[in-house]
């Protein structure tokens, strides 16, 4: 069965991961721009970062057959330097008429400190202003249901906000009503340590239903499995879960989301 995953940061995996993901159905992927592991020292960091998502990335995924789409900001963590985020959100209007530049993310709150919420609301407003679609990243364990309703209400106090081209990703038990009663999309990521495991997921859907909920690998630099996708399709299928529903999950889904995007098409399927 086909998938895509939307929401994983290959710029930190080898070409053997695509390869897998290619081997067990993946058809494309989208990137949200993220954190290195490091503070970058400067805005010119950003836009190397950039490039590579736009230019290189695309081609290494198009020699395994899968599509290559990204989203682009200044992440959460850094967004809590002021300085920096002015200058790097100056030059990314620069790349948002890049082919596979599908909008602005993955923006949202880490710490939900006072810097990181003007970091957030500027990149809200240069989506607005830029008609883009929007990646939400959610924060972690504790700080993650404060920052999460915090996000929602930034989000909605904008009349030109449409949620249903908003993905509010990271989603757990506890704040996933709140992400789909605001007519939101919802994200479950699928990690082997945090976060949500694919049994998780699964119990999630069968609690709220398919509508408006994605899945994904996140996998980035730290511990996570590019193939995390096809461990939820096996748990569904292990559930008794019928193959239509599957396949709505892991790409009518995504599908009908990212292709609110002009930009976006895959198998010959999109926007228009
Ligand atoms: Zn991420």
């Amino acid at each position: 069965m086909r998938y895509i995953d939307i929401h994983a940061h290959m710029v930190s995996r080898t070409t053997d991961d695509y390869q897998q993901m290619a081997l067990t159905g993946c058809v494309a992927v989208t990137e949200p721009a993220f954190w290195p592991g490091f503070d970058r020292m400067s805005a010119d960091g950003f836009e190397d970062y950039f490039r590579h998502l736009t230019d290189f990335e695309p081609q290494r995924a198009a020699k395994y057959g899968i599509q290559h789409y990204t989203w682009l900001c200044l992440n959460p963590k850094e967004g809590d330097n002021r300085p920096l985020a002015r200058d790097v959100l100056a030059r990314l209007p620069n790349y948002l008429d890049c082919p596979t530049v599908l909008g602005i993310g993955e923006i949202g709150l880490n710490k939900n400190t006072r810097n990181e919420l003007t970091t957030f609301r500027d990149h809200v407003e240069l989506a607005l202003q830029h008609h883009q679609m929007i990646l939400i990243h959610t924060p972690h364990l504790e700080d993650k249901y404060k920052g999460t309703a915090l996000i929602i209400e930034t989000l909605l106090s904008y009349r030109g906000i449409d949620p249903r081209r908003v993905l509010i990703d990271h989603a757990e038990e506890h704040t996933l009503e709140m992400i789909l009663t605001n007519g939101f999309w919802a994200g479950l990521t699928l990690y082997p340590t945090s976060k949500s495991s694919p049994q998780r997921a699964v119990d999630m859907i069968e609690m709220y239903g398919p509508e408006r909920i994605c899945v994904s690998s996140a996998c980035d630099w730290g511990p996570s499995v590019p193939v995390a996708v096809p461990h939820l399709m096996l748990e569904m299928r292990r559930r008794g879960h019928p193959e239509a529903l599957i396949q709505k999950i892991v790409y009518e889904g995504p599908i009908a989301f990212l292709s609110q995007s002009p930009k976006f098409r895959v198998d010959g399927r999109g926007a228009q």
